[in-house]
């Protein structure tokens, strides 16, 4: 006799196989009407013994949890954004780059599609799926498992002879058909269409009841599989691999050996991309072999190994009705073209950006104009160009506003500046709201519990005019607010109290001067260690200061000679937010290789390569990626490339290892 445990494991493995079949293999082995049958019994089995619960059963893919606030996940490996590249030569000189860094003449590499969709992190343990996490800004995202198992194509627990532990990455999205028949659906209840396939994609993981999300017809394809695992040698064989343990790895991917190969493939896509049942933007080349990979490692922003390339925009035209200008938060003002509504690669198109005065001066831009539009990678579409021969006789030149359209204030443009900006920085509606949702905003101050919308929130109703006032709110004050409530008004207030744990460098990004983006003010920090100390700092110590120019150095002096900054600061001070670098961060800190340049190369066991980068740069040294006659050592791990070597030998460059590194420092 089977006994019920084994009753319901054959199920559920029969389930999931059907799964598999039909939403991987696009093979059904079953109608709907058994696969239902067989569902519900196994519902039912698994009501009637609640001992043998499994998060990862295919009864639960139907959905119903409920997800009210996202958590905030730290991604195990950041999730890095592609380097573009729009011409051939782009690519050979991408090649060239690497290969010179490799120190090799031959490279394979992978060809896949760039699918447009949102970016997904599959996380599984013992082959079982463990939470799916959004990119979010690259280095935090958010938990969207509950909605994501609802996607039945991601198989939930996998065959073992794959590997153990993992992460997977793809791209959640939404077929056209699919996306399609929604909007049908939509109008025919009268609601507003959705834009896009890839903005409903992105919507839908961010949906609280998960048994919507398992209505929508979402996909998942996956192109990378992170691990630590040494099983596979290169890109491709690892995701042969991830396709045989179930995951849908499209059949579009291929191994080619040279640029030209990769030529091909952009050819071939770049018609035959039209007859895909979804939308892709672009190809993504990948250089195969993963240590070739490990080797080449990161910019700050994207992998060395890897380069997307974007197929031409396309291009429609339609009318510019009217022209607007927008505040942001620096003052800085872009005018907006009001187009009538066009249909552009899967999109409405309402609204196009100008850029800035000079922009419509050139193109000669004119209200009444049917003008030319093209969407790029950006999510807004810009115009390029004037069907002059369509031009009313009776048009006039476009005058470029002269006032702020927030608060009337007369606007500027200093020289050398393509924009205008409203000066009233303290005054202008926008300006003060936008200053503050950039100081909660997640790569600054990351105050859980309080979003853009409820700054808007608290500035309307008078509770804030400034970030350091955040931190004389009470609960009682915001309680009463829409759509707040008792515990929402706690969480915020403790979001607003963690914030001062946030160390110095994100506090000084978070501040909103001008032109202090992310790593100047890591930059700025390092060096002047307090927020004292940098304004008090003088114009030139400051352009003193690695990779700080005039225009920097200018801004700072101009905030910090204001008085509502300096009592601003006073404040923030006085609630005890990090205006200065803690001790602990200073602590691993020297000027132990002062002066010294290293090239790092190979695969290293005690720390990983960016461990190394970094502890190089805490003890004041410099990391280059190429030898040369300046580089003083080359920390050298396994697998270092033949050329490197020959090249440290030709020069004379001593090479040390990752022991002789760390007693170096030590
Ligand atoms: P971007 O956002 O333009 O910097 O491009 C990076 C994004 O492209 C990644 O985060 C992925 O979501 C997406 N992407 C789509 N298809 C691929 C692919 N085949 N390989 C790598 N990334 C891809
Ligand atoms: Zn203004």
């Amino acid at each position: 006799m089977e006994t019920i445990r084994q009753k319901i494991q054959s199920l559920r493995n029969e389930l999931n196989e059907h799964n598999y079949n039909y939403y991987v293999l696009d093979n059904a082995t079953i109608s709907d009407f058994e696969f239902d049958t067989k569902l519900k019994e196994l519902e039912k089995l698994e009501n009637e013994n609640p001992q043998f619960f499994d998060p990862n059963s295919p009864t639960q893919r139907v959905g119903g949890a409920i997800t009210k606030n996202f958590e905030t996940v730290t991604h195990k490996n950041r999730m890095y954004s592609l380097d573009n590249s729009y011409s051939k030569e782009d690519l050979l000189n991408w090649e060239k780059r690497i290969k010179k860094i490799l120190g090799t003449e031959t490279l394979q590499y992978t060809c896949e599609l760039k699918f447009d969709g949102a970016s997904i992190n599959l996380t599984y343990e013992k082959g079982q799926f463990v939470k799916a996490v959004t990119r979010g800004d690259g280095f935090q995202g958010d938990n969207v498992s509950n909605n994501v198992k609802t996607i039945r194509s991601i198989p939930l627990s996998i065959a073992s002879n794959f590997l153990n532990d993992f992460e997977i990455r793809g791209e959640i999205i939404l077929p056209l058909d699919g996306f399609f028949k929604m909007n049908e659906e939509r109008v025919a209840n009268g609601e507003e269409e959705y834009r896009n396939p890839r903005n409903t994609a992105s919507g839908s993981l961010k949906l609280q009841d998960s048994s919507e999300v398992a209505k929508r017809p979402l996909d998942c394809l996956l192109y990378q599989v992170v691990t630590s695992e040494r099983k596979y040698k290169t890109h491709f064989e690892s995701l042969e691999n991830a396709r045989k343990a179930g995951f849908k790895v499209p059949k579009t991917i291929q191994l080619v050996n040279t640029i030209e190969e990769v030529f091909e493939f952009v050819n071939y896509w770049d018609i035959k991309r039209h007859d895909l049942p979804y939308e892709t933007d672009g190809i993504v080349v990948k250089v195969n072999n993963l240590e070739h990979q490990e080797e080449l490692g990161y910019t700050s922003k994207a992998p060395r190994w890897a380069i997307a390339y974007k197929f031409r925009a396309e291009q429609v035209s339609t009318i510019l009705n009217e022209i607007t200008y927008q505040v942001g938060r620096t003052g800085a003002i872009t005018p907006v073209a009001n187009l009538e509504p066009i249909q552009l690669a899967g999109t409405i198109v309402k609204r196009a950006s100008l850029h800035n005065a000079d922009q419509i001066e050139k193109l000669d831009i004119r209200v009444g104009d049917t003008v030319y539009v093209e969407k790029g990678g950006e999510i807004i579409p810009k115009i390029i160009g004037v069907d002059f021969n369509k031009r009313h006789v009776n048009s006039t030149k476009t005058k470029y506003a002269t006032h702020c359209p927030e608060c009337n204030t007369e606007l500027v443009r200093t020289d050398g500046d393509a924009k205008h900006y409203c000066p009233n920085e303290y005054g202008c509606p926008p300006q003060i709201t936008g200053r503050i949702q950039h100081y909660i905003s997640r790569k600054a101050m990351d105050i859980e519990g309080l979003g853009g919308e409820t700054v808007d929130l608290l500035r309307k109703e008078g509770l804030i005019e400034n970030y350091a006032d955040l931190y004389d709110l009470k609960v009682e004050q915001i309680i009463p607010l829409e759509r707040m409530a008792e515990k929402s008004a706690q969480n915020m207030i403790n979001g607003i109290e963690k914030s001062k744990e946030i160390p110095f460098e994100k506090v000084l990004f978070a501040l909103g001067i001008r032109f202090v983006g992310e790593t100047v003010a890591k930059k700025l920090a390092k060096h002047f260690k307090s927020i004292d100390n940098l304004m008090s700092a003088s114009f030139e110590e400051l352009i003193n200061v690695d990779e700080i120019g005039d225009k920097i150095a200018e801004s700072i002096i101009d905030f910090s000679n204001n008085l509502g900054n300096i009592q601003l600061i006073n404040r923030l001070k006085s609630y005890g937010v990090q205006l200065e670098v803690s001790e602990k961060s200073l602590e691993n800190l020297t000027n132990k290789l002062q002066g010294k340049v290293f090239v790092v190369s190979g695969v290293f066991h005690q720390m990983s390569r960016n461990e190394l980068k970094k502890a190089i740069e805490d003890n004041a040294g410099k990391v280059s990626s190429s030898i040369s006659k300046k580089t003083n050592y080359i920390v050298a791990g396994d697998n270092m490339g033949p050329s490197k070597l020959q090249k440290a030998q030709d020069l004379g460059v001593p090479i040390i290892s990752e022991q002789d590194f760390i007693d170096m420092i030590n």
